[in-house]
């Protein structure tokens, strides 16, 4: 087993995860049983099914492969659009599917992230980081 591959840590943590899932919907009654695996059978159709998880309905489906997800431990399965409030200037904001899925997967953001700034005040802050780089550096 090569420990430094991150696919080998992300199936043991997913195969974990849907485990705990799985031991309590599957029932020993047949007939639960046989309705349970339709159930999966329509999710795997629907695209509701990454990496053995099931994902709620309406959220986009991730891909963990391209995640910097640090070992596992906080791999993202799937997004839903998150609103926040701006720490700036008090304004509400929606971090869609989309965007943490780009920020995520090709970007490769902290996994850990959430949505603080809009994007006004968190560009206005960026400016302001270089400016004080500069000063610095002239200086
Ligand atoms: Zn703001």
């Amino acid at each position: 087993m090569v420990l430094d591959d991150p696919a080998v840590h992300l199936d043991h943590y997913a195969m974990r995860y849907a485990f705990k899932k799985m031991k309590k919907q599957i029932s020993k009654n047949p007939i639960k049983r046989k309705r349970e695996e339709k159930r999966i059978k329509n999710l795997k159709k629907e695209g509701r099914i990454v990496k053995g998880v099931e994902i709620p309905k309406g959220a986009l489906p991730a891909n963990p492969d391209n995640q910097d997800h640090g070992h596992g431990y906080a791999v993202k399965f799937s997004y839903t659009d998150i609103s926040y409030t701006c720490a700036g200037c008090g304004k509400k904001g929606i971090w869609t599917a989309e965007q943490q899925k780009k920020y995520f997967e090709i970007q490769k953001g902290n996994i850990y992230n959430v949505p603080r700034w809009c994007y006004k005040c968190h560009s206005r802050r960026m400016q302001e980081r270089d400016a004080r780089k500069r000063c610095i550096t002239i200086r």
